[in-house]
């Protein structure tokens, strides 16, 4: 009788490394194969696309096997699973032609279908499907013990008559099948089949071998190994003990000898690393018609002792358990108890400070980089959940486990990595603590009690031993300020793992001391995201703020005159400006940039140090607000007094009396001056920001002001959402002014543009608005006052012992002094006491220099510039001191 050999190494194996295999192993598996003479490779899985992060087997696309060098003696197969395509939302047909091309332009020659005994009648879609696009199709039973000889014969019957089929196998997927079981089950298939029948068995209980040969012996011509056994569960047939078997009865076409080298050199260290095959847990498993998977699960998180997993066997036995199920499982582990007070104390250990908490999802490595560069800029109390090869010891703060299992598998290398390990120490095994003794360990308890969550300064009580429930009780006790995520990426939305992790972050966010949690790196958890490129100048920006170092020249939100903002920006940015606030103008934008960059190559020549570019803001605004504003002069009623004309601060009025609109801010000079109140109306600039703003930020703008003091509260809302998204990793700017605004409305919409923008928030105080110009105290009078309505509602707290308010330590909101703002500004609120993050100043600081910026030799004259900058330092130094770069 003929005999046909499939190994299905990379197929089941990849249960264990999901399905990443490394290049140079799998070059020399298939040479091993050819050489062999093995007729079948099942190369792996052709899955669905699938929201957990799995190596390329997992999907085995034609292109990919395409790039591999297939030995041309060699069949090869991929498996797919029946129900996956039973639940395609687009139907089976739709799923098939998803997954498979024309067999013309296909490596693969074998599709084969796993599938249970009650998905069966759906199957024969699939191979008919698949039929048509020409490949041959095997229909591989699973679970075949849990049926009768009478059932398993209609069944094979049925499956005749969709003369589909070429292959029917059948599976031992719970290891527990006996050689007379092996006779029955082909003997029920003969009685109705006429094609091949192929056998997969799994070695629960050290008979999948004997099992195979007595398939052999009873009619079965297709058969399945794989190298060291390695598959699911306890594994399967060891490829090489079966050639070696098959050959000494007479199949001398195959040749077991390139196969021992493999086993030796590389599939030896996988079986270390993995511990696939059987062992007393399996056994009981195939005893008790249990799941594998379920001992699996249990032999791979490491988190379960012996007598937890025997104890968990002795639970599964007794209910429904051949099919797995992560409840099932969680039910059936026993919880220890544990102790909730730890010798050490997390209070304060991180006050104030972000918490980075990193764990081991596919995300960590694959955004290292960005995040070993995120750990150095912000320096963060790094925690890392267990040993994470990915991320260097230098740069964390303190290894966390909870794991008995994971700290007995890792301990031997804490003391070389000479940093703190939290762990709860207590609830360890003597032999285990001895092992710690000489390790610098940091106990912070835990107790383990059903369904509870609760954290205190020397431990937590947890649901289970998840380490990320207990590294985020660490980050809350320790007084963090927010908790900041990577390599938390979640499972895809059907594993009952998610459902439980959503539950414990619900749980935790519920908490009356929770701190706020933010993922750094994609996660498909209901947390919050923050971008992991938030940038070096979003950090420069902020410490621009903190440091109160941040002036920002207001070149005016209507004003379009490019050429005037690239000539200010020259001075300014010389004089040390580090905000650059125009009108939202693609061209006006790019004008911009060349005068930074121009005031950059200047700046050697005059001997200027300078480092940080400023950062250029556009400033839209509502309806209404004076900032976007432009002023139209009625021919027909002005009686041509030409009072307007000299008070306007850009020179936007010429003697036709014909407002520039490019030149015009919307300042209101010209209708206050002006005798008759129906000859000056203004109107609205009306953009699409959602088409300007991206546009503006690609010609080089960072952030986004939007001049919101109009008392539309909903619109406005609307406007600044649309801002944060158009501006997700930049600083975003509310400028506000009680003239418009009672105190309670501009608090009330500061608290709202918190909430939206959080640290990403600046509030521009507008004190009276364009009232600048003059050089005096009461100008800048209503600057200071409204910046001391901001500070007194978020930046102060009571200091109950003397009833008096007093700066908090780290600011709620950013505000930079605006709004008739000029060189006396910053020294009357220190007067007055009044902190601030920046000035922004306008119209002062444009007159100031407006004489040079208005020359023609402007590029000419070296020294005309010098002379501007140094009067534009002055204004810089008095608002915000020296810029030392
Ligand atoms: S005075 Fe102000 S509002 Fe009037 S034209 Fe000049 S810039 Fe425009
Ligand atoms: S101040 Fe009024 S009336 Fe006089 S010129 Fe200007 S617009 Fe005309």
């Amino acid at each position: 009788m003929s005999l046909n050999v499939l190994d299905c190494t990379l197929r089941d194996g990849g249960y264990y490394c999901d399905w990443d295999f490394n290049e140079s192993l799998v070059g020399k598996y298939l040479s091993a194969m050819s050489l062999a003479k093995v007729d079948i490779v099942e190369i792996g899985f052709r899955f669905l696309p699938q929201s957990k992060s799995i190596g390329k087997f997992a999907y085995c696309e034609d292109d990919f096997l395409n790039s591999l060098s297939l030995p041309g003696n060699i069949s090869y197969s991929v498996m797919i699973n029946a129900s996956e395509l039973i639940d395609h939302a687009k139907g089976i047909k739709a799923a098939v032609n998803l997954l498979f091309t024309d067999k013309k332009n296909s490596p693969v020659d074998i599709v084969r279908i796993a599938t249970h005994f009650k998905e069966l009648e759906q199957c024969k879609e699939i191979a008919k499907n698949l039929n048509k696009l020409g490949y041959r199709v095997f229909l591989n039973i699973m679970q075949i013990t849990l049926l009768d000889s009478k059932t398993i014969s209609e069944m094979s019957s049925d499956v005749r008559k969709w003369d589909l089929i070429e292959v029917l196998y059948f599976a031992d997927s719970l290891g527990n099948m006996e050689s007379e079981s092996v006779s029955m089950i082909v003997d029920s298939i003969s009685k109705e089949w006429v094609n091949e029948i192929g056998i997969h068995t799994h070695d629960n209980k050290n008979q999948a071998l004997s099992n195979t040969m007595k398939a052999i012996e009873s009619g079965v011509s297709f058969v399945d190994a794989t190298i060291l056994g390695m598959g699911r569960g306890a594994g399967n047939a060891r490829m090489e003990d079966l050639l070696v078997e098959i050959v000494s009865k007479g199949y001398d076409k195959y040749n077991p000898d390139p196969i021992f080298p493999l086993v030796i050199n590389d599939f030896s260290r996988l079986k270390n690393e993995y511990n696939w095959g059987p062992n007393i847990y399996y056994n009981l498993s195939a005893m008790y018609g249990i799941h594998p998977t379920y001992i699996q699960e249990m032999s791979g998180d490491q988190r379960y002792s012996s007598e937890q997993m025997l104890s968990a066997i002795n639970f599964l036995k007794d209910v429904e358990s051949s099919f797995y199920s992560f409840e099932s499982m969680i039910r059936a582990i026993p919880r220890s108890l544990g102790d909730q007070n730890g010798d050490w104390s997390a209070k304060n250990w991180a006050r104030g400070k972000d918490v980075l908490i990193i764990g081991a999802g596919p995300s960590t490595k694959l955004y290292i980089d960005e995040i070993i560069a995120y750990i150095k800029r912000k320096n963060p109390i790094v925690l890392c959940l267990n040993i994470n090869e990915y991320i260097p010891a230098k740069l964390v703060t303190a290894y966390v486990a909870c794991s008995e299992w994971k700290i007995l598998a890792e301990c031997s290398r804490y003391l070389d990595l000479q940093k703190p390990i939290i762990l709860p120490l207590k609830n360890l095994p003597k032999e285990l603590k001895k092992l710690l003794s000489n390790i610098n360990i940091l106990d912070y308890g835990l107790l383990v009690k059903d369904g509870e969550f609760d954290i205190s300064d020397n431990g937590c009580v947890l649901d289970r031993e998840l380490t990320i429930a207990y590294a985020l009780s660490i980050a809350t006790a320790s007084g963090a300020k927010q908790v900041l995520l990577t390599g938390i990426d979640g499972y895809e939305a059907s594993n009952p793992k998610q459902l439980e992790m959503i539950s414990r972050l619900e749980q935790y966010k519920n908490l009356s001391n929770a701190k706020p949690i933010y993922a750094l790196t994609p996660t498909t958890y209901p947390i919050e995201d923050k971008s992991i490129y938030m940038s070096e100048r979003f950090d420069q920006m902020a410490l621009l703020l903190e440091t109160g170092k941040y002036f920002k020249l207001v070149c005016g939100a209507g004003n379009e005159d490019a050429e005037e903002v690239k000539r200010l920006t020259v001075l300014y940015t010389l004089a040390g400006a580090k905000g650059l606030d125009i009108s939202a103008n693609v061209e006006v934008v790019k004008a911009c940039k060349e005068g930074v960059d121009l005031a950059f190559s200047l700046a050697e020549e005059f001997d200027i140090n300078l480092k940080i570019r400023p950062f250029i803001l556009v400033s839209v605004g509502m309806p209404g607000d004076h900032h976007v504003r432009k002023a139209v002069i009625n021919l027909d009623t002005c009686i041509k007094c030409n009072l307007c004309i000299p008070v306007c601060p850009t020179d936007a009025i010429p003697e036709s009396l014909v407002v520039i609109k490019d030149k015009c801010i919307g300042c209101d000079n010209c209708s206050a001056i002006c005798p008759r109140p129906d000859i000056i109306h203004y109107e609205h600039n009306q953009r699409s920001l959602r088409q300007l703003l991206p546009e503006c930020l690609k010609a080089g703008a960072e952030q986004i002001e939007l001049h919101a003091a109009v008392s539309d509260d909903e619109t406005i809302m609307d406007e600044w959402r649309l801002v944060s998204e158009v501006c997700p990793d930049g600083h975003i700017s509310m400028c506000l002014d009680r003239l418009h605004l009672s105190n309670f409305a501009f608090e009330n919409r500061i608290e709202k543009a918190k909430e939206i923008a959080k640290e990403r928030l600046i509030i521009q105080s507008d004190g009276y608005p364009m009232s600048g110009g003059a050089d005096d105290y009461n100008t800048t009078l209503q600057a200071v006052a409204t910046a001391d309505i901001l500070n007194k509602k978020f930046n102060m707290t009571l200091r109950k012992r003397t009833n008096t308010l007093i700066y908090k330590k780290t600011n709620d909101v950013n505000q930079l002094l605006s709004g008739g703002t000029n060189s006396l500004t910053a020294k009357l609120a220190q007067q007055a006491g009044v902190k601030f993050q920046g000035a922004s100043i306008g119209t002062f600081a444009r007159q100031i220099v407006k004489e040079i910026v208005d020359d023609d030799d402007f590029y000419k004259n070296n020294k005309l510039i010098k002379k501007g900058y140094l009067i534009a330092k002055e204004l810089v130094i008095a608002n915000v001191g020296e810029i030392n770069e």
